[in-house]
């Protein structure tokens, strides 16, 4: 026998009509590759009983195991148990202690129950019902010509539940699936995906012939590129240690300076533990960002140990008054280097970031795109400048990344 697989049917014509997106399958694809379970095919399939049965039937016919969600509620468009119980050729009976767990549920709610609820309460003779259930939908779990096909409501806490605490113990078991998969998330910025899988070609291909673990990369916009680490092993101590070892082979190579996490941190959070062990405190003075670069590092939970505030200074007024910055043009060295030694003074902070530039469309007197950043580790002053070839949104959000990881580099060579 070939090695078991499992395949994900949603149900709901919203699904296909795009009206919500189907997160459910692709939860559960991830779910059933981490336990270790071969999945090929996922269906969606809208409310229609024909069609419903027909997908029902091929998945049946070409995986072992299937998991049906959505559809599975109390009212006449949800269909699914209705379609399993035809798929079975069985009929639909009510569970008593269903009709009692449900009644209590609305009992404790001091809510009457509407009758459609009963429906809930009405199993596929033969199907058995998911001991796991969060919400009033029952799951439910039926054994067909040798096949297990599992039943979970769509909407996604529950079914989250179901799956995660009934459905994939379950199939791990019959499956004889005792292996674990993991994975390790390392997060770089500054390197093209090209760059990176030239600079690991090596080692992707030492681990293509030993195959101890996998390595992909994943882009995400400006946050950078993460390059995933998966491997498998018997334990979750043996798959970390795969890991760890895997990790380090690949900082060897990368380096601190494309690496900023090992564990998946985003950049600000990165930034704030920078500091933290150092013992210092972080401002920040930013005019074309707005505001935007004091948000994401407010946003980090814990962040007021480090972060003094950050002080939008739009108008060339407010960054003479606020800022001290002297009466010169707002887009240029001499004023990002005061605006970042006002924000140390105005802040009392040990080190700041600061931007300005001209973000666009139209342009004033400087050159749309053109930015200038500036840090101050220990009292030293550093500045630079970009010329971005991008819109207003994506000038702003790039210069907040930048002139992140410009400090973080500092802070990780300086101090
Ligand atoms: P209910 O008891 O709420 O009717 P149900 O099993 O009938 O549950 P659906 O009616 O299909 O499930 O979906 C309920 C809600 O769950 C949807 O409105 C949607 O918000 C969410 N949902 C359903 N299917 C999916 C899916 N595949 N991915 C993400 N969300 C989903
Ligand atoms: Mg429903």
């Amino acid at each position: 026998m070939g090695r078991s697989s499992c395949e994900v049917v949603a149900v709901g014509t919203e699904l296909l009509l795009g009206q919500i997106v189907d997160t459910n399958s692709s939860w559960i694809g991830e779910q059933l590759a981490l336990a270790g379970v071969d999945s090929y095919y996922q269906t969606k399939v809208g409310d229609n009983p024909d069609r419903i049965k027909k997908v029902l039937r091929q998945a049946l016919g070409r995986s072992d195991f299937v998991i049906v969600c959505g559809g599975l509620g109390p009212t006449q468009d949800d269909l699914t148990r209705d379609m399993i119980a035809e798929v079975m050729g069985v009929d639909l009976v009510a569970d008593e202690g269903l009709v009692e767990r449900i009644s209590a549920i609305f009992g404790g709610r001091n809510r009457p129950m509407p009758s459609n609820n009963l429906r809930q309460a009405q199993v596929p003779l033969g199907a058995e019902i998911l001991s796991v259930m969060p919400g009033t939908a029952p799951g439910l779990k039926a054994v067909i010509e040798g096949k297990t096909l599992y039943a979970v409501p769509g909407v996604p806490w529950e079914m989250k539940q179901m799956v995660s605490e009934d459905i994939l113990p379950d199939i791990r078991m019959k499956a004889g699936i005792s292996s674990i998969i993991r994975s390790k998330t390392i997060r770089t910025w500054g390197e093209s995906e090209s760059g990176l899988a030239e600079r690991l070609a090596d080692e992707i291909e030492r681990l293509d012939r030993e195959g101890e673990a996998t390595i992909a990369f994943l882009a995400s916009g400006i946050e950078g590129l993460k390059v995933r680490l998966t491997a498998k092993g018997d334990s979750d101590s043996e798959v970390a240690s795969i890991l760890n070892s895997e990790a380090e082979i690949v900082a060897s190579i990368l380096g601190d300076e494309i690496i900023f996490s090992y564990e998946d941190q985003t950049m600000e959070e990165v930034i704030l533990e920078l500091c933290r062990d150092r013992n210092l405190t972080l401002g920040v003075a930013e005019s074309l960002t707005g505001g935007l670069i004091g948000s994401r590092i407010t946003s980090v939970p814990g962040s007021s140990d480090v972060f003094k505030g950050s002080i939008v200074a739009y108008s060339g007024d407010a960054k003479q008054s606020v800022l001290g910055v002297p009466d010169i043009p707002s887009v240029s060295q001499e004023a990002v280097e005061a605006m970042v030694s006002g924000a140390c003074q105005a802040l009392h902070a040990d080190v700041a970031l600061a931007v300005t530039g001209e973000a666009g469309p139209s342009p004033n007197e400087v050159e749309v795109g053109r930015v200038w950043m500036a840090t101050s580790v220990g009292g030293v002053v550093q500045s630079h400048s970009v010329k971005w070839p991008f819109d207003r949104e994506r000038i702003r959000q790039f210069t907040t990344i930048t002139v992140l990881n410009t400090l973080r580099l500092r802070l990780i060579k300086e101090t």
